[in-house]
């Protein structure tokens, strides 16, 4: 058997690409259809009335995801990012509030706070489950942190107890961006998302169901609900009060979802508890097979979590194995793995928040008479954060693919074949 790796001229181990994920079927087609053929795409008016929650296909959808989710009320919208930008606006941010989020996740938990002027204060993360380390946001609240916003990271929850338990502590708001992690449990079974007193999941392409595009808030919280029924549609238009505290935030958003995109959202909730079964299957057999590779740690799922794997995440000594991480992935892509991530994020040092470029060129808001104290972003802000990005993660983005037994086998063996030529790796090494 010829065992030189790909990268060094030899066969690689997987010849044939894995089959991409596609959850749309029949199903989708058939409710689709009857959409189309209705002729009403979408029945949102802006204006007071029954039409203001949506058409039938919104509000089924809705009702069908507080009951899969166990909450009290669930919002549909245009995407996850217009969810997050309404939770925000929901809480009644005041402007120069500061938020705490963590620096690993997608620039839209942190760009919702700047849409209503708060500014984002970034914690570190946990070294293993890559969450926003509770001890971290304790040290950064101040006596304008107004809420945190949790992201449950790759597929499972962050630890909502020890955020909870500081949040009630500081009187403060907690919110959950819960994106890559729905139908995910924690606490005695509660779904991810809904320990929050805000939450919700992307309907995206990319996430493990998905209309398109499309988002769907979730909360307990009746007055909660109805501002963020306010915020999707053009709220100043049919809002009925003077009260200040009622009226923030209220400005003309179009954050309304379709029917085409409610009605296949629908059939995609019914598949989520298989999509997530074999995504479960396939991890355990990742796990079992990458277990003794040296230097290699897989995912840890934080006691009281089921994890629902968007991302397989893993960290590795590579300063152990004598060869960087760099090499490690080229000669793993070379072999065929699909899908390899080397860091993830640090949204602490994208060019916006190093140079704090929002609103215009001046700074705004983080140097504004709004601000209670200077808010910087610097390497060095988030260690843990900043060293796996650098370093030592290592990721599939096993959300993309299909994976059957056979596919994970091949791309085990393709680990250990990477495993077994370290040694050729690092000799050959530019
Ligand atoms: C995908 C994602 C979003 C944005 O969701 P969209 O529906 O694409 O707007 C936000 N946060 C996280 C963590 C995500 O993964």
């Amino acid at each position: 058997m010829n065992n030189t790796l790909a990268l060094l001229g030899g066969p690689a181990v997987i010849r044939k690409p894995i089959k991409s994920f596609n959850t749309i079927g029949d199903e989708e087609l058939a409710s689709v259809t009857e959409v189309m053929r209705s002729g009403v795409l979408s029945a949102y008016i802006g204006a007071r009335g029954e039409a203001f929650m949506g058409g039938p296909r919104v509000r089924a959808f809705e009702k069908q995801a507080a009951e899969q989710f166990g909450v009290k009320h669930a919002i549909a919208v245009n995407s996850w990012t217009s969810g997050l930008i309404a939770a925000i606006g929901a809480i009644g941010l005041e402007p120069g509030d500061e938020v705490i989020t963590t620096p690993w996740t997608m620039v839209a938990t942190a760009t919702a706070i700047l849409h209503f002027n708060g500014i984002p204060v970034f914690a570190d993360v946990d070294p293993e489950t890559f969450n926003i380390d509770p001890a971290c946001v304790e040290n950064l609240i101040g006596p304008r942190t107004r809420a945190i916003v949790a992201v449950d990271i790759f597929g499972q929850s962050a630890d909502m107890a020890a955020l909870r338990e500081i949040s009630t502590r500081h009187g403060i708001k907690l919110l959950s961006d819960t994106a890559q992690a729905p139908g995910a449990t924690t606490q005695d079974g509660k779904s991810t998302g809904t320990l929050a007193d805000i939450g919700g999941f992307s309907l995206n392409y990319h996430k493990h169901i998905h209309c398109g595009e499309g988002g769907i808030l979730v909360t307990n919280d009746d007055r909660y609900a109805r501002r963020l029924q306010l915020i999707r549609n053009h709220a100043e238009a049919v809002i009925d009060t003077n009260d200040p505290e009622e009226l923030s935030n209220m400005l003309g958003y179009n954050f309304r979802m379709g029917e085409i995109e409610a009605a296949i959202a629908s059939e995609q909730l019914k598949k989520l508890g298989a999509n997530i079964a074999g995504r479960q299957r396939a991890v355990k057999q990742f796990n079992a097979g990458l277990a003794s590779l040296k230097g290699l740690k897989t995912p840890k799922v934080a006691p009281g979590n089921t994890h629902v794997y968007y991302i397989y995440g893993m960290t590795c000594d590579f300063a152990s194995l004598g060869v960087t991480r760099t090499r490690v992935i080229e000669a793993l892509r070379a072999e065929g793995v699909p899908g390899l991530i080397s860091g993830y994020q640090n949204i602490h040092l994208i060019p916006m928040f190093r140079n704090r470029i929002a609103y215009g060129t001046q700074g705004f808001p983080w140097t504004s008479p709004y601000a209670s104290r200077d808010i910087t972003y610097a390497p060095g802000l988030c260690p843990v954060a900043e060293k796996l990005h650098n370093e030592t993660f290592l990721g599939i983005n096993i959300c993309l693919n299909d994976y059957g037994p056979a596919d994970v086998a091949l791309v085990v063996e393709a680990f250990h074949k990477v495993w077994s030529q370290l040694g050729a790796l690092q000799a050959t090494a530019a």
